[in-house]
């Protein structure tokens, strides 16, 4: 593609909302311009890279045999509501209304879709196993879209939906989808880890996150130092490393003492010389429920934090339950947060396993400026239940027991569920088995964030010049920077390369616009293409040009007839 006649503009400067490397180079290349709040236009460039990726994934999932269709965009009310996913979407679905007042939303998943498409014709077992994928755009309502593609409110997916006769057919069809990801993320030259996960609104209990590294992640993620254990933090069950064992001292008499304007564990901590893990801290939330609204305590030491994510599994919960504000807080114990504590009110309190070994604790007296000693769970307060509720940390035991655990960041690029028979259920998709029985289909789900894999890659790839494309993505393979369009010799020369890479089926981006070398060599550098060449007046002279591999800065003089060859060996030494 000659540049001269195509569409791509770069920025000098950096645009003023883009916070992260990935979302200013995007702009800076000329990658994507930005229509409203999360949404996009993908350039030319960016178009390029969203296809090769999506060639991959097309390639892997063809060899695990799924089959590729295309769903609609703007999906009805009535197929929401037979899962009762209407209400619970609500604030995430974009919802329309058609001429005739019948409602819609724009598709931000596909499992009601998908259900219904399969329930009017897979009937039998012998249909079985089939999966279904597509690869297009979806609308998500997020609150907060932000880092340009990387959570966009429009941005591109491929979903895949496995369809099996039970469970352990359909744990088979997961495992292949975890290992066609495997393929697809290393193929694409990334970094990334498959970590176990939450299953968010989606529904099923067995899911995985395949999470690119990169220390601008949202995602914390707890690895084991000794084995291959990778959670994400949301689910990473907590062990202590070395673990307390119950005390067995006697409980003493509970004390209420004065702490005026201590109000902070690191303050408590201070001023009672008491290690912040012997000190209790309370949490209070709030489950809501249509009809009534429930609070509750959660109490947990002092140095550690409550994971809403386990509240939510825990208790069964469509979402995490929210945070009382500190207003509420008073309301509730009569006391500002920094004084609270679980005695003497009636509301259900979970304790963490990490406080349920602990005796004769301290914790806040419900009364401004003063705290309780001696505090014990089932002599001063009911236990609702004790469940691991804090968030793992660094350091903390794997729990597959082999070693300790480190701290990552990552992007999520793709997560896969196993759902089991929640929207088979819901939906009536029932076929009949073997021995004539009528049985919902087991279902599985499988995201590929194609839009976020994008910026994830530039995010993981980039250096103070600019994006540093990994083979498989690039837009072009080449980028020819002709740096003499005036000169007879040099044009030929430069075109005699690009035609004959282009021949040979190599992309080939050449620069001929009127602009000076250093400009050039500034937007190949930002642009990110593996290879560029130089064509320019001194070389030609003595029959070279020079080769720049963008990864490593390794720079080859070439004569003119061994370019071909030289990106030949290298393309095929680099995939
Ligand atoms: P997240 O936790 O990041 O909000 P999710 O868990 O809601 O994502 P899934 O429903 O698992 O997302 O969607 C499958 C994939 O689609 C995700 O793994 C992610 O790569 C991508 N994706 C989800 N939401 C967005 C978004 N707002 N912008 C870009 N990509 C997204
Ligand atoms: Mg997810």
């Amino acid at each position: 593609m000659k540049w001269s006649k195509t569409f791509i503009y770069t920025l000098k400067e950096n645009p003023a909302d883009a916070e992260i490397a990935s979302h200013r180079l995007l702009m800076r290349g000329g990658y994507v311009r930005k229509l409203s709040s999360g949404v996009f236009t993908y350039g030319h460039l960016a178009l390029r890279v969203l296809r090769n990726i999506e060639k991959v994934i097309r390639e892997e999932l063809d060899k695990k045999n799924c089959t590729e269709v295309l769903m609609p965009m703007v999906q009805p009310k009535e197929l929401w509501q037979e899962t009762d996913r209407w209400d619970v979407w609500d604030d995430i679905l974009l919802k329309l209304k058609d001429r005739n007042d019948r409602e819609h939303c724009l598709g931000g998943t596909h499992e009601e879709v998908i259900t219904d498409y399969v329930r009017r014709d897979l009937k039998s077992y012998r249909g079985m196993p089939v999966n279904l994928y597509q690869i297009q755009t979806k609308f998500r309502n997020e609150i907060r879209p932000r880092f340009g593609l990387m959570r966009g409110r429009e941005f591109i997916m491929k979903d895949a939906y496995s369809f099996d006769v039970d469970k352990e057919a359909s744990l088979v069809s997961y495992e292949g989808m975890r290992e066609a990801y495997h393929q697809i993320f290393s193929r694409l030259g990334l970094d990334f880890r498959g970590v176990n996960a939450d299953s968010g609104g989606i529904g099923g209990d067995k899911s995985m996150e395949f999470q690119v590294l990169a220390e601008t992640g949202e995602d914390a993620l707890l690895v084991s130092d000794n084995s291959d254990f990778a959670a994400n933090i949301e689910i990473c069950p907590a062990i202590d490393f070395e673990p307390k064992e119950k005390s067995d001292e006697p409980e003493q008499e509970l004390q209420e003492f004065s702490t005026p304007g201590l109000r902070t564990i690191a303050t408590l901590s201070d001023s009672l010389n008491v290690p912040a893990c012997e000190l209790v801290k309370t949490m209070y939330y709030m489950l809501e429920n249509n009809e009534k609204n429930q609070p509750i305590a959660v109490l947990l030491r002092g140095d550690d934090e409550v994971n809403a994510v386990k509240i939510k599994n825990l208790l069964g919960l469509p979402a995490e339950p929210r945070l009382l504000s500190d207003q509420e807080v008073k309301e509730l114990t009569g006391a500002n947060p920094g004084s609270c504590g679980p005695v003497g009110l009636d509301i259900p309190v979970y304790v963490d396993t990490g406080v349920s070994v602990l005796k004769n604790y301290v914790t806040g007296a419900n009364k401004d400026d003063f705290h309780l000693k001696n505090v014990n769970h089932g002599r001063d307060f009911k236990v609702a239940q004790v469940a691991d509720l804090r968030l793992a940390k660094p350091g903390d035991a794997s729990p597959d027991g082999q070693g300790r655990l480190k701290l990552y960041r990552g992007i999520e690029v793709g997560h896969i569920f196993y759902l089991g028979t929640k929207y088979s259920e819901s939906m009536g998709a029932k076929f009949l088995d073997k021995n004539g029985k009528l049985k919902p289909i087991e279902m599985g789900c499988y995201g590929i964030g194609v839009s976020r894999t994008l910026q994830a890659a530039i995010e993981q790839n980039h250096d103070e010049n600019g994006i540093v494309w990994p083979l498989s993505m690039a837009p072009f393979q080449v980028h020819i920077c002709h740096l003499d369009p005036k000169d007879e010799k040099v044009n030929q020369a430069a075109h005699q390369i690009y035609d004959q890479l282009q021949a040979q089926g190599f992309e080939v981006l050449l620069d001929d616009r009127k602009e000076r070398p250093g400009f050039k060599f500034k937007d190949a550098d930002l642009l990110g293409m593996p290879l560029r060449i130089t064509v320019g007046k001194r070389g030609v002279e003595n029959g070279e040009v020079e080769l720049k591999e963008r990864k490593t800065g390794a720079s080859h003089a070439l004569a003119l007839g061994a370019v071909v060859d030289f990106v030949r060996a290298w393309v095929a030494e680099n995939k």
